[in-house]
């Protein structure tokens, strides 16, 4: 499956923002944007120009880097929440929200979304029974979501969860059971995310 490559704290160094790649270590002070809190690169403590441009290409960016979303994935998502009724940015928002990865870390079964993309990919959860191995995967309302029985990363899984301290009310999490429900879709102010949506696609 293609996914971003490189190293992750570079691309939080380029967004000027924490995106939470590594998992633990982004919650310790060897945080690359902790420690360094300019952009990567020769030219990264000089001056750069800012244009709207700009602006609008570095929130996309960062968006894309957070959800960890390639171009042509992005490009889609962006159509079909342009497609629906409502705010665009707030239903692309929406859209990579209900992602799989997306979820499993916001329920706290993975403490990164690169982890998340791994546990599912190696076929450790299931959705509602059935063995999801998509990452992208857009969950549902009413969905229920439970580690496959006899799945060898249930450690790893719980390990995740200690690292979590609040569940969005948009879902509902079993810890001890490891297993989880969709209640609804998440509204925007429930939505954690460093990206202002509206610079990526314009006003409302
Ligand atoms: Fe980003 Fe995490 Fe690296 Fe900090 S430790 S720069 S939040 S990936």
């Amino acid at each position: 499956m293609a996914r971003e490559r490189g190293p992750q704290c570079k691309q939080c160094r380029r967004e000027g923002v924490k995106l939470f790649l590594k998992g633990e270590r982004c919650l310790t002070d060897k945080c690359g944007v902790e420690r360094r809190s300019y952009p990567p690169g020769e030219h990264g403590r000089g001056r750069s120009r800012q244009s709207e441009y700009r602006l609008q290409l570095r929130e996309k960016q960062k968006a894309r880097r957070y959800y960890g979303v390639l171009e042509r994935q992005f490009r889609s998502y962006y159509e079909k929440a342009s497609r629906q009724p409502g705010v665009t940015g707030e239903n692309l928002l929406r859209l990579l929200e209900s992602r799989f990865d997306n979820v499993l870390v916001r329920l706290g079964f993975a403490a990164s979304r690169r982890q998340a993309r791994q546990l599912i990919l190696h076929g450790h959860w299931t959705i509602n029974g059935r063995r999801v191995d998509v990452p992208s995967y857009k969950v549902r309302p009413d969905d229920v979501i439970a580690i496959k029985a006899g799945s060898s990363a249930s450690q790893a899984i719980r390990d995740a969860t200690e690292l979590t301290s609040a569940v969005p009310a948009w879902l509902q999490a079993d810890h001890d059971g490891l297993t989880a429900k969709v209640l609804r879709h998440p509204e925007r102010v429930e939505i954690d995310t460093p990206v202002q949506e509206q610079l990526i696609v314009g006003p409302p």
